[in-house]
């Protein structure tokens, strides 16, 4: 595979397009007295002029960014197995609901005598994702899943002061997510690190050692990273319970539980989720998204508020919420719009389309597990939920890693996998393949994986140099994400310009 000739060709005229003097627009003459800018804001935040500012025309611009809107890999152009983040195809009818101008037009200010409607769509989810995770009571306010988490722990923090107990240890298991020892830790809690077994689950005995009564909590995510069900989780509650520990539930990713199975009825006492992975809302670009956590009636009094609520009469209401709450955790209600997807997701598929989304997503992560056996190593290979996590291992006798693996995927047009994630398995390759794709794709991603590893063993150096077919090569990923050149003409720099 060759780099795309055409785009190789107008390199040089697609960046650092500036030419002094060129607008993308004109207006016409201001006719009204020019403002001293000294007069509405403070003259230290003024700047003397606008340095190095990019001059294009506008069909150049026009031209730019809609190129860089191409070079964009999105789950509505290909193929997304990225586990643990369950890249699935969102109806696009959510999109439409969320837009009708009678949500969008609604101002978090207005009386809640004219917002009956929204209060209502967000006390019927807040009463979905009850039923459908088997907790008490949700509130819907945190704005991503490690928002929730925080949300959680702090209330499970303001449960044992409540009860005069000042706990300070959060177990955690090795395979969770990192999120979940950062979210402990700034809650002020010493981490813990609870080992898995040689079945990828967590070590019931090393869990029986650690627990005690300085715990404050367990942070367990099932299906666990390795998208395995951890089967101990009723007695795993049990043990915590009866030290007077809870237990936090990890639901991200709920796509394998869906109408079959209920955190709830496992034993779980506070819980989040993502309804932008599971519930139907586009993510990768940094958001919008939304945390709710769910919690057990024990719980309710710490929720976040204000909390909605009805009267006798069946109006909604923002109640104050108990005194014992964690207080505000959201300027307002949450993400609103990302809360009308969810709703309109749950309601077009209903009970019986829910469990058929977990039912398919399971089946279409086993299928992947099975037609790559052969080929890839996978350590803990006993069926799997709704994702699964080979290794490089068979790979590595020609020097091919992950990494290489997933940069040639690139060149078949597919986005890589999660790769080196969990941390206990070493080179993981980490697929969750979701409901939403046809068994044709499935297995063209099957075949091109295999076609992959036969590269490996035929022409390793070959793959260790992919992608061939992509804008960029291989980036300096810490680099990227540690020193990101964000800004125009980011080497010249401006001592004008604030936020450098
Ligand atoms: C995605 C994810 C999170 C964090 O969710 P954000 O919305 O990115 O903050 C936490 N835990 C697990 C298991 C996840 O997959």
């Amino acid at each position: 595979m060759k780099t795309s000739g055409q785009k190789k060709f107008l390199e040089p005229l697609l960046f650092e397009i500036s030419k002094p003097g060129r607008a993308a627009f004109s207006l016409p003459e201001n006719d009204c007295p020019a403002i001293d800018p000294g007069n509405i804001m403070p003259s230290n935040l003024i700047r003397d002029s606008v340095n190095d500012f990019p001059e294009v025309s506008e069909n150049e611009i026009v031209r730019h960014f809609t190129r860089l809107s191409q070079l964009n890999y999105a789950i509505d152009t290909g193929f997304y197995p990225l586990g643990s983040c369950t890249m699935k195809y969102n109806p696009k009818v959510n999109e439409v609901v969320a837009r009708l101008p009678a949500f969008t037009s609604t101002h978090p200010f207005q009386p809640v005598s004219q917002t009956q409607g929204n209060l209502q769509l967000l006390w019927e989810l807040e009463q979905f994702l009850a039923e459908i995770t088997g907790m008490a009571r949700v509130t819907l306010q945190p704005a991503a899943g490690a928002h929730g988490e925080l949300t959680g722990m702090m209330m499970i923090k303001a449960y044992h002061l409540d009860r005069g107990q000042n706990r300070h240890i959060v177990l955690v298991p090795d395979s969770a997510h990192g999120t979940n020892p950062a979210t402990s830790t700034l809650c002020g809690y010493k981490v813990q690190v609870i080992p898995s077994n040689e079945r990828g689950l967590i070590d019931f005995s090393a869990l029986n050692q650690a627990m005690s009564e300085d715990v404050a909590a367990i942070m367990i995510t099932n299906p666990n990273t390795l998208g395995l069900f951890e089967t101990e989780i009723e007695q795993i509650a049990a043990l915590v319970h009866q030290k007077g520990g809870l237990v936090y539930c990890d639901g991200a990713n709920m796509n394998a539980l869906l109408g079959i199975s209920r955190p709830g009825d496992m034993g779980i006492d506070v819980l989040h989720l993502n309804l932008h992975k599971t519930f139907s809302t586009p993510h990768g670009g940094g958001g919008p998204g939304s945390g709710p956590v769910a919690v057990q009636k024990q719980l309710q009094p710490f929720l976040p508020v204000p909390v909605i609520d009805r009267d006798a009469q069946g109006c909604f209401f923002l109640s104050p919420g108990d005194e014992r709450s964690i207080g505000k955790i959201s300027t307002f209600l949450g993400n609103f719009a990302v809360a009308v997807k969810a709703y309109t997701y749950i309601n077009s598929l209903g009970p019986a389309g829910l469990k058929k989304v977990s039912q398919i997503a399971v089946l279409n992560a086993n299928y992947v597990r099975q037609t790559l056996k052969p080929t890839y190593h996978i350590p803990f290979d006993t069926l799997c939920k709704h994702e699964c996590v080979f290794n490089d291992k068979l790979q590595q006798q020609y020097q091919v890693s992950t990494l290489d693996i997933a940069k040639r995927l690139i060149d078949y047009g597919f986005h890589p996998p999660t790769i080196y994630f969990p941390l206990i398995v070493k080179g993981a390759l980490m697929i969750e393949p979701t409901e939403t794709e046809t068994p044709e794709m499935i297995d063209h991603f099957v075949a091109t994986m295999k076609q992959i590893s036969r590269e490996a063993a035929e022409d390793p150096e070959m793959v260790r140099s992919a992608p061939f077919n992509a804008p960029l090569k291989r980036l300096d990923e810490v680099l990227a994400a540690r020193k990101p050149k964000l800004r125009f003409n980011y080497e010249a720099g401006s001592s004008s310009a604030p936020g450098k």
